[in-house]
């Protein structure tokens, strides 16, 4: 979830953030309670424009919190330790 992110990289970088759907909902849609479900969260990061580059930016960033670009925390870490480098 990229709106709330305080890492400080170039504007270019980041331009997916302009239209980011998860900026229309509050954070907790992406950073859900431990145990809680985050399928509503993936279900709007299906419909968004900057899934791809949001998941790459995740990963990138090691972002270890909430839902980024469709994929929970312990599933950007499976992606991570499986070694795959592109999604899409
Ligand atoms: S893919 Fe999901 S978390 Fe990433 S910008 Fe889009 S809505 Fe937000």
């Amino acid at each position: 979830m990229p709106m709330n992110s305080t890492a400080q990289t170039p504007d270019r970088a980041l331009s997916w953030q302009e239209t980011a759907l998860c900026a229309q909902v509050g954070p907790e849609f992406f950073f859900p309670a431990p145990g809680s479900s985050t399928r509503e969260a993936k279900e709007l990061c299906g419909a968004c424009e900057g899934r791809t580059a949001c998941l790459e930016y995740a990963l990138a960033n090691d972002e270890r919190f909430g839902v980024w670009g469709g994929l929970s925390e312990q599933e950007r870490g499976m992606l991570r330790r499986s070694g795959v480098q592109r999604y899409g």
